[in-house]
């Protein structure tokens, strides 16, 4: 174990929410280190084209992108790390988070934006076609289906909203649904079955994800009476729910039922004064990457406040 080491701001989580409040606090002199975690660039470099952030029309690769925000926070000052915080003690003050086990951080305030993940099936043939036709994220990549047939697994709020942003695209979506009724609300439930190019399968499970090798074509499905059937699809979305990555925090703060970190109101303040939370691990509803990096200003901005409070 080497000795602690002493900041006024530690940023955890390489997305848009970690950059952007790397930006904000490295610009009001807080000298903010961050480390970027398991993914470097967060969940979007999961994607290929952002076509939705601000700024970029015709669309901006997203490894380009978050590039961009790493060297933008980086030409502030941002002492960027690779690095993931393995404990950590938000009794103690100043607060205590170790770094990949053997580096232990003081800090005066830390902002989590440890984002979340996108549940998968777990299917061998749905990670071989990811980046071929399987997304989590319909928002981002469902503009490539443009007159074409896509399928939303899932039967949630989220698959629900997926399924109607996807319905004015594409030709015609299925809809995979488990069980014989939709988890989401009555309202959103009415405005799927309302939609004519919607078709909901019930009481089906995907078996296998087809392909030629290089990109979807197909699904599998097994129905609970035993039936076996394929569907013809370019696209399949995954809408089956997201992990936020808040576990190691969650004996310390405020965490919702899903392990979302609460936040007070429109601040990005947690229940553990000094500590911040931005991006998806506080956000189970909007999710891109455009309010990732606005809260993760809020977060800058509020940790900059109480620091200024403090004093
Ligand atoms: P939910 O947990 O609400 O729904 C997940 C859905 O995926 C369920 O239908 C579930 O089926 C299904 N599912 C889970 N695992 C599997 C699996 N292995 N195979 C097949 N199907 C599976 O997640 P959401 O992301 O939809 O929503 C999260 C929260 O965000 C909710 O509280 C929701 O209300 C909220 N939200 C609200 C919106 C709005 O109000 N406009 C928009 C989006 C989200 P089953 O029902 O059988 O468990």
């Amino acid at each position: 174990m080497t000795m602690a080491e002493r900041t006024k701001c530690l940023i955890l989580g390489g997305g848009p929410a970690g950059f952007t409040a790397a930006i904000y606090a490295s610009r009001a002199n807080l000298s903010p280190i961050l480390y970027e975690g398991i993914q470097p660039g967060g969940q979007l470099t999961t994607t290929t084209i952002v076509e939705n952030f601000p700024g970029f029309p015709g669309g901006v690769d997203a490894n380009t992108l978050m590039d961009n925000m790493r060297n933008q926070a980086a030409s502030f000052g941002a002492d960027i790390r690779q690095g993931t915080a393995t404990a950590v003690d938000f009794g103690k003050r100043p607060l205590e988070v170790t770094i990949d086990a053997d580096h232990v951080i003081e800090a005066d305030t830390v902002i989590i934006a440890t984002g979340a993940e996108a549940r998968y099936l777990g299917l061998p043939s749905e990670t071989k076609y990811r980046g071929g036709g399987v997304s989590a994220c319909a928002t981002c990549d469902g503009f490539f289906y443009r007159g074409r047939t896509v399928a939303v697994v899932g039967g949630g709020d989220t698959a629900c909203e997926e399924a109607l942003y996807l319905s004015s695209l594409a030709k015609k979506v299925y809809m995979i649904v488990r069980r014989d009724v939709l988890r989401a609300s009555k309202a959103m439930a009415a405005k799927v079955m309302g939609r004519e190019n919607i078709e909901i399968l019930w009481n089906c499970n995907t078996q296998e994800v087809l392909g030629d090798g290089f990109s979807v074509t197909g699904a599998r499905l097994l129905r609970k009476d035993g039936t076996v059937f394929d569907i013809e699809i370019d696209g399949f979305f995954l809408a089956i729910g997201h992990s936020p990555a808040s576990g190691l925090f969650a004996p310390w703060l405020d965490t919702d039922a899903a392990g979302y970190i609460v936040t007070e109101g429109k601040t990005s303040r947690t229940s553990v004064e000094g500590v911040f939370a931005a991006g998806d691990v506080q956000d189970p509803h909007y999710r891109q990457a455009v309010t990732a990096a606005a809260s993760g200003c809020r977060a800058a901005r509020d940790a900059e406040q109480y620091l200024l409070e403090r004093n």
